[in-house]
Order: structure tokens, then C-alpha cells, then sequence
């Protein structure tokens, strides 16, 4: 129904060479049944009868043999004389050392021969079953392991995805925003619609197009777009695929997809996740980095190996360019770096579009203003969130999905699922109450701070209220004056629970990091402190498209570390007095907000406002 983050190329078709494994294991299994067959309704032509040593020593007393064969097996064959009728053969099995056997036999004048015993074909399959059943069984777990839809006993093979242009193609039209993104790629479509137009003029065009930027943002999809404009086919393989657990096996797999490439030239090769390959070699950890070396290896060879005259382009997709090995970035291989960038309000709501439009909406929900309340979101992330929404009003049986519902499911993603049958002791959920109310309070009394969008006692995730405030468009740069509202902000919950209370719970934990984080990176990074002036302390070894600090490197003094945790200080317990100032000054307020929230668990701005006498903001909040 909806794409998902974990299924991001629904197949426009299925994947060709489908099949190919169960014609294998049929073809076995029926070369088994037919060897059983065989062997249970053999006709028994040579009849041979079995009798004990004993039975024969009696036939030998009696004179009744006419020839034997002795085997190397210790078996006797013979043939008997007759007197009861045509010559029957037999067999008998010799069970000890009998000394007296040569004798008599010579004495009786019975034709002696010796033999070797014949393994028929069918015997030696048979011993062999077991081994053949146990092989078989490895491999068939060694498949298993590679995921399914894998051919067997071709591990060197490509399992490279092929998409022919049949069925629905993704075309830039399903990617929302991306502008610039596009235009770069237009480049590539052009090339691939009409090699010759660009060979002809001698242009060179980019063998290797490296998609950069964070999860989610629509780079396999981007990738996908490429191929659908151009209408050409298109292998999807992920860097992942070429790793396996024998050393050999990603290199040779490598070199299969090329191949496979340029037989179907003009194509586009699509490595997604190429960092799981493309990392610095000599930096491995864990075991099998020489394989993943030799992937990569093979892969540079490749590069190097053809012309995109030959109407192949590759096209890889990555969240991080800073691991990937330098000889990839180099000219001549992904020496064009297209950034998928996060999306920004108008493109959310562009977004936001293209997947509504697979659901039945209410007339009135307001995307624009969804667009508005999510920001930082990916594009993963609001085909998600229109996706749960979806489920939110199935599950409640309405005919459309209604603004309630894209509510929930913005709260669920951003916080975890609504728990509102965890229960919450009445002393808690006045002290939750009171905690919110204070946060939101000073959303109203802050010259800086974005305006609240709601504020909820119900438990999300492992928060038990949340209040939370709606910018009026993204920002890029926050002012001083916006950041120190925020760590205001924080300190309501804790400020408020002083006031109510004279002592303050654990809930304030996330608060408190949050504010202290924020002024430390006023201090640190922003140059914002007037004792330490706009110099940057302690360097961080963030990589430029993942938002987490790794570590920070510390180059300063004692005494200007001393100095940084000075200012710190200064920023938090300058907002922690403001935050108690305007709250005890409107204690009455305070109050009368925590109320509404014990009775009615949610109250959205306006709502806010007017228990506060505050005029409705008008035409912005329900715009
Ligand atoms: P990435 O490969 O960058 O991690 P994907 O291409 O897998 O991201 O994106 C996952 C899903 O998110 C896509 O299948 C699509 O449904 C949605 N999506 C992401 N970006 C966009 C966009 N710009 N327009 C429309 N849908 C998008
Ligand atoms: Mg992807
Ligand atoms: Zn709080």
C-alpha cells in the first residue's frame, strides 16, 4: 500500500531469473524418487537364491553342486546340479574360516572359480545417498543464509535486482523537491536517452554519479527516477549483497553485475549503500575486511575497466562520503557527488502530497500545516507518518484519513506510540500536569520562542506529558535570543514542579540535558558568551551528514575549560531564574492550565490562550 523505509524499491515487476532455484531442487528431488523406484520395483532378473553355509555344506555332502565362484567378498555363487530341476543358482555367505572347504571341493571335482564382486551403479548411489542428502542439506542452509530468491551454487553471481521499464515507472515526478538533485541528474538521463548526441560531440560524461545524504531522504528512490526517465533497465544491487562470508565472492560478484551492465548497455548500475563496500581499506575491524578489500578492489578495476561510451552508468547512493575510500572519489570513477538534501517546509508539504494522494483524505486536513509541524523530518519519515495516519483511521473504521490522525501518528513517530492505557497514579499525572503547564506557560511569555503547538499529559513513549511548540517555518540559523528562550523552556517543568511542590522529580532529566546541551554549544561552538568571546572551543570530529557528535576533541587549558563551565553556569542559571520569575508571577495561571490538562489531557493553542485570556492567534493557528 505505502512504501516503507525498509522496502524502498517496490519492484515495478518482479525480478527476472526467478524460478531458477526451484526447477534446481525439483530436478534433485526427482532424481532421488526415481532412484527409489528403481531400486524397490527392480525386476529381479537374476534370481538368485540366498541359503546358509549350512544348506550348502549339505548340497556339497549330497553332491548336488555342479560349479562355485568364490568372491573376494566372501560370498559363494553356485550353481546347483539339478536334481530337483533346471540349475538354480545361489549365494551364501562364508561365516568362518572353513579348512576343510578347498578339500572337499576338490575331491568332489566341482568347478572352482574365483571372482570379484560387482558394485552395480545403483550401489554405489546408494552408499553415496547419504552424503548427497547431507550436502545437499549445507547448501540449502547456505541459501537460506543469503536471504531468499538466490540462485544456488552461483555465490559468485551478481544478485543484482534487474527492473525493466514495464509496468508503473518512477519518474522524477515521484520525487518531491530535489530540485537541484534533478537538474544534475537531467545530465545523466540525456546521456542515457541518446548516447551519440554526447559521444558525437566528444563530451565527456561522468562514469560514476555518488548520490550523498542522511537516511530517508530518497536517494534509491532518486536512483530508481533516473532510470524510469530515461527508460532504460536498471540493476539495484546494495553494497551489503557483495559481502559474503567466502574471501572471492563480492569481487567475482562485482564483476558479473558489470558484465551484466554492458550486456544490456544503456543501463544504469545502482550500488545502494556503497560505504558497506566502499569504506578506507586498511581501516577494517572484525573479521573479513580482506574480502571486503578484494570488493573493492574489483570494483575500482571495473571503473576503470569501461567507458560510459558504452552507455553504463553507476550511479551509488551513501549516508557517508567521509568513510568512503578516497580511490573511489577519485576522477574517473564517482568523481560527481550529487547531495540529497533534507527536505524543507514547502518540500514536506510536496511530499506530504505525493503520498496522500494513495489515501483517502479528509477535506480538511491541512498538509501545509502538517508540513509545518514536522520539521526535520526525511521524506522516509512523512511517508511514515502518512502511512500510520492511514492505519490510525483504519483502525477506528473511518471512511478518510482526518487531521486527528496525522496528530497521532506525528506524535507516535516523533515520540513513540501514544500509551494511554499506562497507568499513571493520580499524584503523578497532577505533577505531570503541573511540569507541562509549565513549559507551555512560557511559550506565551517568551519574546523569542516559537509559538505552542500543543501540550498533553497523555504518556508517549517513555515521556509521560510532552509539550510542543510549532515553528512558524524552518530555520537554517537560530538567533541568541531564541536559543536562550528554549533553555527557559526547559527549565518551566522543573521550575514549575519547585513552585507546586518545593522539590522536583526525574522527569526533568531530558529537560535538563537538553538545556545544558544547548548552552554548552552557545559557550563552545557559537560563540555566544561574552567571557570567552567568538572563538570556537574543542574540535568535533562530526561527520558532515550524521548528526552525531562522535567525540570532541579537547584543545584548551585547564583554566579555559574553568572558564567554559563558568559560562554554562551563567547561561542555565540565568534561564532557570526566568523560568521561576515568570512562573511564580503567574502562578494563578499556572494553575488554572494544569487544571485543563488533568480534565482534558491535551489542549491546543488556542485553547491554551483562552484559559490564559489571551487573544486567539488569529488566522495562524488553525490557518
Ligand atoms: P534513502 O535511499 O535516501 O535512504 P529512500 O529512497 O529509500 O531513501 O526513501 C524511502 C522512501 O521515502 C521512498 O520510498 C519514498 O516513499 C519516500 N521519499 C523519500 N524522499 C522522497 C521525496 N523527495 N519524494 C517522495 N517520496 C520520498
Ligand atoms: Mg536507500
Ligand atoms: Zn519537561
Amino acid at each position: 500500500m505505502f512504501d516503507d523505509k525498509n522496502n524502498n524499491i517496490p519492484p515495478s515487476r518482479p525480478p527476472l531469473q526467478t524460478g531458477r532455484p526451484n526447477r534446481f531442487t525439483l530436478f534433485f528431488f526427482l532424481i532421488i524418487v526415481g532412484v527409489f523406484i528403481a531400486y524397490f520395483f527392480k525386476p529381479n532378473t537374476p534370481s538368485m537364491q540366498e541359503i546358509s553355509y549350512s544348506t550348502f555344506t549339505n548340497y556339497l555332502e549330497r553332491n548336488e553342486i555342479s560349479s562355485v565362484r568364490i568372491m573376494d567378498s566372501g560370498i559363494i555363487e553356485g550353481t546347483l546340479k539339478g536334481a530337483s530341476g533346471a540349475s538354480l543358482q545361489f549365494k551364501t555367505l562364508i561365516p568362518y574360516q572353513d579348512p576343510s572347504l578347498l578339500p572337499t571341493l576338490r575331491e568332489r571335482g566341482i568347478n572352482v572359480s574365483g571372482g570379484v564382486s560387482k558394485v552395480g551403479p545403483l550401489r554405489i548411489f546408494l552408499e553415496l545417498l547419504p552424503w548427497i542428502i547431507g550436502f545437499g542439506f549445507i547448501w540449502f542452509m547456505m541459501r537460506n543464509m543469503q536471504g531468499p530468491g538466490n540462485r544456488a551454487f552461483q555465490f559468485g553471481r551478481s544478485r543484482a535486482k534487474r527492473y525493466q521499464d514495464e509496468g508503473k515507472k518512477t519518474t522524477f515526478e515521484d520525487v518531491a523537491g530535489q530540485v537541484d538533485a534533478k537538474y544534475e541528474l537531467q545530465e545523466v538521463v540525456s546521456f542515457l536517452k541518446d548516447p551519440q548526441k554526447f559521444t558525437r560531440m566528444g563530451a565527456k560524461i561522468p562514469k560514476g554519479v555518488l548520490l550523498v545524504g542522511m537516511p530517508g531522504t530518497g536517494k534509491t528512490l532518486m536512483a530508481k527516477a533516473v532510470a524510469g526517465e530515461a527508460g532504460v533497465a536498471y540493476f539495484h544491487m546494495s553494497g551489503s549483497d557483495f559481502v559474503e562470508m567466502f574471501v572471492g565472492v563480492g569481487a567475482s560478484r562485482v564483476r558479473d553485475l558489470f558484465e551484466q551492465g554492458r550486456k544490456s548497455a544503456p543501463c544504469i548500475i545502482f550500488i545502494d549503500e556503497l560505504d558497506a563496500v566502499g569504506r578506507t581499506r586498511g581501516a577494517g575491524y572484525g573479521g573479513g575486511h580482506d574480502e571486503r578489500e578484494q570488493t573493492l578492489n574489483q570494483l575500482l578495476v571495473e571503473m576503470d575497466g569501461f567507458d560510459s561510451k558504452d552507455g553504463v552508468i553507476i550511479l551509488a547512493a551513501t549516508n557517508r562520503p567521509d568513510v568512503l575510500d578516497p580511490a573511489l572519489l577519485r576522477p574517473g570513477r564517482f568523481d560527481r557527488q550529487v547531495i540529497v538534501a533534507m527536505p524543507d517546509i514547502k518540500e514536506r508539504e510536496a511530499i506530504l502530497k505525493i503520498h496522500a494522494e494513495k489515501i483517502p483524505l479528509a477535506p480538511e486536513v491541512d498538509l501545509s500545516r502538517i508540513a509545518r509541524a514536522t520539521p526535520g523530518m526525511s521524506g522516509a519519515e512523512i511517508a511514515n507518518l502518512v502511512n500510520e495516519a492511514a492505519l490510525f483511521a483504519a483502525r477506528q473504521d473511518k471512511p478518510t484519513v482526518e487531521m486527528p490522525d496525522f496528530e497521532e501518528a506525528r506524535d507516535k513517530v516523533l515520540m513513540g506510540v501514544a500509551r494511554k492505557t499506562l497507568v499513571v497514579s493520580e499524584r503523578e499525572r497532577r505533577m505531570t500536569a503541573i511540569h507541562e503547564a509549565g513549559h507551555a506557560l512560557l511559550h506565551y511569555f517568551l519574546k523569542n520562542a516559537d509559538p505552542l503547538h500543543k501540550v498533553t499529559i497523555i504518556p508517549h513513549g517513555r515521556a509521560l506529558g510532552m509539550a510542543m511548540s510549532l515553528p512558524l517555518e524552518d530555520s537554517y540559523s537560530r538567533t541568541r535570543g531564541w536559543i536562550e528562550d528554549r533553555i527557559t523552556i526547559c527549565y518551566g517543568g522543573w521550575a514549575a514542579e519547585k513552585l507546586f511542590y518545593d522539590e522536583t522529580t526525574t522527569g526533568t532529566k531530558q529537560d535538563l540535558q537538553q538545556a545544558t546541551e544547548m548552552a554548552r554549544k552557545m559557550v563552545c561552538e557559537w560563540g555566544m558568551a561574552e567571557e570567552l568571546g567568538p572563538i570556537t572551543y574543542g574540535q568535533e570530529d562530526e561527520p558532515i551528514f550524521i548528526g552525531k557528535e562522535i567525540a570532541r576533541h579537547k584543545e584548551y587549558s585547564e583554566d579555559t575549560a574553568r572558564l567554559i563551565d563558568g559560562a554554562v553556569k551563567k547561561i542555565l542559571e540565568g534561564a532557570k531564574s526566568l523560568a521561576e520569575s515568570i512562573l511564580l508571577a503567574r502562578k494563578a495561571d499556572l494553575e488554572r492550565l494544569a487544571e485543563a490538562l488533568i480534565t482534558q489531557e491535551t489542549l491546543i493553542d488556542d485553547e491554551v490562550r483562552s484559559i490564559l485570556g489571551l487573544p486567539p492567534r488569529a488566522g495562524l493557528a488553525e490557518a
